[in-house]
């Protein structure tokens, strides 16, 4: 457990990791291998302690995903274990993890080389109508909620690869959500949702929102991307768009093929530059929740993408904003 965080380029703060559903499942095999362990390097997955200090991540929003089954079986428990497995890798790890809640913790964290985690999560599945749970989720830490994974709740509806985009938008429960996250100060993240959930999100909510790990539409058509509409409209509440680094959301032909050139990342994050300026764009890796190029192929490939960006000729100010500031500024304006 040694390192300093890699200062070639600005810290990043990545908008959206899965590590916590990696590091605590034991991966399938026989014998079955013990779950990967946070603070020691592995050969497997994209992010741990040392890798994410090699290649210069400060931190990121942790997801709280939940499969299909955990959510319709037991949502709030389900959560409240993974938050609580997020807690104790920060018990074990001598401060070098933290659970931040502000963003002073978070600017603090990196400063001191320490891994800075948000909670977030990623479906609001394990939040009743009657939105109770929510108050006590924000007091455990919860900073950044995403109505909906690629299914429905009671509050949205999330694009599911593959079955047709249903029509409707936010419930009226789905409304009420969205007030209670801005009275709160809970950012709200639009990636997973559908076009109208979408469009009633912009239109319901007072502060930024953000799209925490979607990438570009006009590159690459997925139904998971955002088009250059959607894109305007996030810029327009002073939001902020991460680039997800999943294969199928980059290329064109949407393929799960490793083989994807780096300049192909940089592409979508120069596209949310021309169309909105360099305050609204962010990375948001999918980190351990999908398959990336292999010529980044983890953490500490990232440097890779900021030494491309660089070589396009944005700023040290414009690098600084997509790495962590674009983030950081939606947080302090709706975490208050
Ligand atoms: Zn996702």
């Amino acid at each position: 457990m040694t390192g300093t965080l890699n200062r070639e380029f600005p810290p990043i703060f990545d908008g959206h990791e899965d590590f916590i559903t990696q590091v605590r499942m034991r991966t399938p095999g026989f014998p079955p291998k013990p779950p990967r362990d946070f603070l020691v390097e592995s050969e497997e997955g994209h992010v741990d302690l040392p890798r994410a200090l090699r290649g210069g991540l400060g931190g990121c929003f942790t997801s709280i995903y939940l499969t299909d089954e955990r959510a319709e079986m037991n949502a709030v428990g389900y959560a409240m274990r993974e938050m609580d497995d997020v807690f104790t890798i920060a018990d074990r790890s001598d401060g070098r993890f933290r659970v931040c809640r502000t963003v002073a913790e978070v600017r603090d964290a990196f400063a001191a080389s320490a891994f800075a985690s948000v909670f977030m999560f990623e479906g609001a599945d394990p939040i009743s109508w009657s939105l109770k749970e929510l108050r006590v989720f924000y007091e455990a830490g919860l900073r950044c909620l995403a109505p909906t994974w690629s299914r429905s709740t009671i509050f949205a509806h999330g694009v599911s690869f593959g079955d047709a985009l249903p029509a409707t938008g936010l419930t009226p429960p789905g409304r009420r959500l969205v007030a209670e996250c801005n009275r709160l100060g809970i950012i709200l993240d639009v990636s997973h949702l559908n076009p109208a959930g979408f469009w009633d999100l912009v239109a319901e909510s007072h502060d930024p929102i953000i799209a925490s790990h979607s990438s570009v539409k006009a590159i690459s058509p997925h139904v998971r991307n955002l088009d250059d509409e959607q894109i305007r409209a996030i810029a327009k509440t002073g939001g902020a768009i991460g680039i997800n680094f999943a294969n199928m959301f980059l290329r064109p032909d949407m393929k799960r093929d490793s083989d994807t050139p780096v300049d192909l990342v940089v592409q979508h994050f120069a596209h949310v530059l021309n169309l909105v300026g360099d305050e609204h764009v962010a990375f948001g890796t999918d980190f351990d929740g999908t398959d990336v190029p292999g010529a980044i192929k983890d953490a500490a490939g990232l440097p890779l993408v900021c030494s491309a960006l660089k070589a396009r000729g944005y700023s040290e100010t414009s690098l600084e904003r997509i790495c962590n500031g674009n983030f950081l500024r939606v947080a302090e304006e709706v975490w208050k």
